[in-house]
């Protein structure tokens, strides 16, 4: 049979043999949670406590700020001793609010879920937004905004992303395998407040045992599983919409110019959590990997736990770090150190050693047409990358720079070691900021 798949893209190592087969683990509580204000796509959170104050595990800390926003919560009971910026994983200290635990672990009062039968659809919604329930995939986009579509919009798929195509990661592989009841759960919610036609999960081949759990699990519903080509970038949106449906977003739009809203696996979870339980989003899975590590696993981990508890609590590093990455080596974010905590947005932390992660020294482009035929955005990187790197925005903008989902392909696949994606982003962010001047 063959398997559904898009144009483009590559088959990096995927390296999951590490974790695939380990069942997530409940990590400890840390000494100290920092619980970041931003991490969400849209307005950050206003901290609404103060040092002094005494908090309960799911009590807001930060309300959200805004329509394209959602509150933060506090992820286990304690004592907030802190109000201010601290290391982030965007690279630069951001305010937090910092918990010191009291090792109860207690909930706040009156917690409790509701059947989804019994509300409207605005109740749902606004349960979700309270919840603080974004994007789990790595995008982070608030769930509830997502299920606001434009009246002009009508959406009629609503496709569940169980792909997870970036190495390394096994988090959503492992929640599919050991809680496959709380996402099918989750979709029928989703499934009732976009009112859709049809609903496809796709997970990738290199699964045969999620897509056997998941099949079962879905049986009897009108969720279809299907199966899909082992290929990056298989998860990223635009690229799985076109495999399952065979529709092209158009350059500059969004899934939903399509009739599609994309739904990540671990978001359906964290909707059905919310809805039967009432239960805010105050933890998640995250994959702990890479070959500097001394015990791989899969982690359920407090929002707020630094990184370094995570390598603690996998065993320590091996030996000199070289590399730390959160989330996936093509898509995630290098970190300067361990001091950053988990966010809502951390699918993983990889450890490389020296020579691990490697890099050749960059030369000069040879011509070779590699990262064209790789970029599953059908655009030119190495054009728009010469642009960036000379300031001429403008024309990178007219080589359609702004449709580069930043998947890396072409960065990973450039005998030259062209840093292209950065360029790339470089571009956009200078695009971006005089579409913003006006
Ligand atoms: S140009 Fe963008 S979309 Fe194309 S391969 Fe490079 S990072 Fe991926
Ligand atoms: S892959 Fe690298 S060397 Fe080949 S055309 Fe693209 S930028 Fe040039």
């Amino acid at each position: 049979m063959r398997l559904k798949s898009f144009p483009g893209g590559l088959h990096p190592p995927d390296n999951k043999q590490f974790t695939a087969h380990k069942a997530i683990v409940d990590c400890p509580l840390p000494a100290e949670l920092v619980i970041p204000l931003s991490q969400h796509i849209g307005a950050p959170a206003d901290a609404c406590v103060k040092v002094g104050d005494l908090v309960a595990k799911g009590e807001v800390v930060g309300q959200a700020r805004g329509f394209v926003s959602v509150p933060v919560h506090a992820s286990t009971s304690g004592a907030v001793v802190a109000v201010e910026p601290r290391p982030h994983p965007a690279g630069k200290p951001l305010p937090a609010v910092v918990i010191k635990p009291d090792g109860e672990d207690r909930w706040i009062d009156g917690l409790a879920g509701i059947p989804a039968e019994e509300q409207d659809d605005e109740s749902l919604r606004d349960r979700i937004r309270a919840a603080g329930i974004v994007g789990l995939g790595g995008a982070t986009f608030p769930t509830h905004v997502k299920l606001t579509p434009p009246g002009d919009k009508p959406i009629d798929t609503l496709i569940l992303n169980g792909v997870e195509c970036e190495p390394y990661l096994t988090a959503d592989h492992r929640l599919m395998l050991e809680n496959p009841e709380r996402i099918v759960d989750g979709i029928t919610i989703l499934q009732r407040l976009l009112g859709v036609r049809r609903t496809l999960l796709g997970i990738e081949a290199n699964k045969p045992d999620a897509i056997a759990v998941m099949t079962k699990a879905c049986a009897g519903t009108s969720i279809e599983v299907v199966a899909l080509a082992v290929k990056y970038p298989q998860g990223a949106e635009k690229q799985l919409i076109l495999a399952l449906i065979g529709k092209e977003v158009p350059s500059g739009g969004l899934p939903m110019d399509v009739g599609v809203v994309v739904q990540n696996v671990g978001t359906a979870a964290a909707v059905a959590d919310a809805v039967r339980h009432g239960r805010p989003l105050v933890e998640r899975i995250a994959t702990v990997s890479g070959p500097a590590i001394a015990n791989p696993q899969n982690l359920r981990v407090r929002i707020g736990t630094p990184l370094s508890h995570l390598v603690a609590v996998c065993g320590g590093a091996k030996g000199e770090l070289a590399k730390i990455i959160m989330g996936g080596p093509m898509m995630g974010s290098a970190q300067l150190g361990l001091e950053a905590p988990v966010t809502r947005g951390t699918s993983g932390l990889l450890l490389f050693g020296p020579g691990q992660f490697p890099r050749a020294p960059e030369g000069p482009c040879i011509r070779c047409g590699r990262c064209v035929r790789a970029c599953p955005a059908h655009i030119l990187p190495t054009a728009i990358a010469a642009c960036a790197r000379l300031d001429r925005f403008d024309e990178a903008e007219g080589f359609d720079a702004m449709d580069c989902i930043e998947c890396g392909c072409c960065t990973y696949t450039c005998p030259a070691a062209i840093p292209l994606v950065q360029a790339i982003r470089q571009a956009k962010a200078a695009i971006l900021a005089k579409r913003r001047k006006g």
